[in-house]
């Protein structure tokens, strides 16, 4: 079953933090196109390690240097490099919400040098690399593993760290709607807030704040669904693409398609939703989500991706409708 941490595990990465010494290089790294787990737990423990003491901590995720604008004012993005200012060769590697290598790009090699590393993460599909493994398939957010660390490193909450976890936490509970949402994540959440963060205006800025070009696009994208009420074994699947040509035509950057998945999974008439996102000529990068009929990160594992099991992602190639024939047959594999 899927347990978390072990004592040993939560002492073996107290000790590979201590094992640092203050003026050591210590580089933080998360997912390519990262969302607000990934940046706010990163940063949220980036700062945690300020107060500790550690002066030359940056962080950084693979691929083009894009911060969504929303978290470009987290607090500690002052922390965050582009992939290549990240230290070359860094004491101690700490690594956010990554389920496997792949998503860390040309930055894996980093993170397998370093003399120490610690891996934090909450995906079921992680699939076991790095020194320490701090991995808990319970946890709602990896911003809960990080919380676990930084109390075990003796870093008291502060308004600032609890907005970046707080941000994680949100994004990854869908703001405290899905199943994960425990008596824990709420207590979590009570602790944040009693730093004296501000969950309506945080929740305004992360989430309810878009250019109109991306509304527009948004209204674009969903008229042009289709559901199919006889997949996944007749309880429906639903889905959508969006082209590159789309983006420019909005003047919009790839990340406001992060949340398109959110108005289609609300469809009744299907337990499946899926988006296809062109990256690149011929190259998508597919979401997933299931209400229960089926475990989608099955069906992204089996395509060389991950995430959870009822949401999960990979990466696609040929036509969108070449995707979705995959997505239909492996659905249907994969029902539970
Ligand atoms: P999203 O659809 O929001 O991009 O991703 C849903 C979940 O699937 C997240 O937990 C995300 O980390 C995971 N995921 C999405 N795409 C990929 C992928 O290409 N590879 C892996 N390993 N996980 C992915
Ligand atoms: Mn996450």
């Amino acid at each position: 079953m899927t347990l978390g941490p072990s004592a040993q595990q939560w002492a073996a990465a107290v000790a590979a933090v201590r094992s640092a010494g203050l003026d050591d290089e210590i580089q933080l790294i998360c997912h390519v196109n990262p969302d607000g787990d990934a940046l706010g737990s990163m940063l949220g423990f980036g700062l945690g390690l300020r107060r500790l003491g550690f002066t030359r901590v940056r962080a950084t995720f693979p691929g083009d240097f894009v911060v969504p604008t929303p978290y470009q004012r987290l607090p500690g993005a002052d922390l965050l490099v582009p992939e290549p200012d990240a230290f070359a060769d860094p004491r101690l590697v700490l690594v956010f919400d990554v389920a496997s290598e792949s998503r860390l790009g040309a930055l894996a090699g980093r993170l397998a040098a370093a003399p120490a590393s610690v891996v934090l993460d909450h995906h079921a599909s992680n699939t076991g690399f790095g020194g320490v493994r701090l991995v808990d398939p319970q946890a709602a957010a990896t911003s809960v593993v990080a919380d676990g660390l930084l109390s075990r490193l003796g870093v008291p909450l502060d308004p600032e760290i609890a907005e970046c976890l707080y941000v994680a936490l949100a994004t990854d509970t869908g703001s405290f709607k899905f199943d994960m949402t425990t008596v824990s994540v709420h207590e979590l959440a009570a602790r944040l807030i009693a730093t004296g963060i501000r969950p309506g205006e945080i929740s305004r800025q992360i989430f309810d704040s878009k250019p109109f070009g991306a509304m527009k696009l948004t209204g674009e994208v969903l008229g042009r669904a289709v559901l199919e009420p006889a997949a996944a074994g007749g309880r429906g699947m639903v889905w959508t693409y969006a082209t590159l040509a789309d983006l420019e035509r909005y003047g919009q950057p790839p990340y406001v398609l992060d949340t398109l998945i959110d108005p289609v999974r609300s469809v009744a008439e299907a337990d499946v939703s899926v988006v296809v996102k062109q990256v690149a000529a011929g190259e998508w990068s597919v979401s997933l989500r299931s209400k229960g009929a089926v475990d989608v990160s099955g069906v992204a594992v089996s395509q060389g991706g991950g995430g959870h099991r009822l949401a999960a992602g990979f990466t696609g190639y040929g036509e969108p409708s070449d995707v979705v024939d995959t997505v239909r047959r492996l659905v249907d594999e994969h029902l539970n």
